[in-house]
């Protein structure tokens, strides 16, 4: 029963037997909806608002469900967290991403790709060897293209083991970004001993920065923190211009969020790349 993760134990014991079949349930619908090619990845843009450069774009896996539409991740994807389904969908993410890269560099499109990489996918012993099986399979795509986003939660408790596996990663030639920084307890800890090269503010810290003096005061910690690393940081959940033109006043170049772009289908990149060439109103 341990596998079945966090969630499970909110459940009191009477209602236990109800939990494990809707937990059943929802592994074999989604075990179903991986064999029908259900899942889909979108795509959001991350750019640089001063050189205004579209620096690369985030996949984001959907559930193209017959009945219920277009499912977001987080309706399924905790569900499946520690079961083996999580790390064959995780494997499809990091494949799909791939086949994406090169597909666009056909059409002369150079587009970084980043990942998201859930901790218990990235505890894997064999991560790094079937990433490197993954990258033979795609050998016109330089592995400089990918990028992997890892979250920082305790479920990364061994923070050796961890920066272990992201340096035989990195000598794949991938990199590496710390997703939803500062709403973890150990940020501190993974900011100094995480080989990543870019930290990822959270949205929650973006979205009142304008009328929240302390999330102003974490978000200029943060991209002071960075810069003592050496580290690049990217801001999450930019809304909008205003939010642009802040972050960039306090020395914060690179942003994502629905001001920019919302993610899109792959089949509709080239085109906002296009538009985006010709947008540089940020520093307005
Ligand atoms: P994340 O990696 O932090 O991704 C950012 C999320 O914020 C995405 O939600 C994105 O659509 C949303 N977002 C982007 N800009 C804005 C904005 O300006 N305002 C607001 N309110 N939201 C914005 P999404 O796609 O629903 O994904 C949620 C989370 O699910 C992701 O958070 C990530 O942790 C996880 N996830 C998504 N795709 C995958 C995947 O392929 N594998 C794994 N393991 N996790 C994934
Ligand atoms: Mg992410
Ligand atoms: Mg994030
Ligand atoms: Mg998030």
């Amino acid at each position: 029963a341990k596998q079945v993760g966090k969630n499970r134990y909110h459940f009191f014991d009477t209602e236990q037997d109800e939990a494990v079949s809707i937990q059943r349930e929802s592994l074999d619908n989604i075990r179903s909806a991986l064999e029908r090619r259900e899942f889909v990845l979108y795509y959001q843009p991350k750019v640089n608002m001063n050189a205004g450069e579209v620096i690369g774009v985030e996949a984001l896996i959907r559930w193209q469900h017959p009945v219920r539409g277009l499912v977001p991740p987080l309706e399924f994807l905790p569900a499946i967290e520690g079961h083996a389904i999580s790390l064959e969908i995780g494997e499809w993410v990091v494949d799909t991403a791939l086949t994406q890269i090169s597909q666009w560099r056909n059409m002369g499109i150079d587009l970084p790709v980043s990942v998201n990489i859930s901790a218990y996918q990235l505890q894997q012993d064999n991560f790094s060897a079937r990433l490197a099986e993954l990258l033979v399979a795609h050998p016109d795509v330089e592995p400089r293209f990918l990028e992997l986003e890892i979250l920082e939660t305790s479920a990364l408790d061994d923070v050796q083991h961890i920066s272990t596996i992201m340096s035989a990663c990195m000598d794949l030639g991938v990199s590496f970004a710390l997703d939803d920084f500062g709403t973890g307890y150990s940020s501190l800890t993974y900011l100094r001993r995480l080989p990543a090269n870019l930290i990822k503010i959270d949205q929650s810290f973006v979205r009142d920065m304008l009328t929240d003096p302390d999330d102003l005061a974490i978000i200029e910690g943060v991209i002071a923190l960075t810069k003592s690393f050496k580290r690049n940081v990217i801001a999450e959940g930019v809304e909008t211009i205003e939010h642009g033109a802040a972050l960039l006043e306090l020395g914060c170049e690179l942003a994502q969020g629905y001001g920019i772009a919302k993610p899109m289908p792959a089949s509709d990149v080239p085109a906002w790349l296009n538009g985006w060439e010709a947008d540089i109103s940020w520093q307005a």
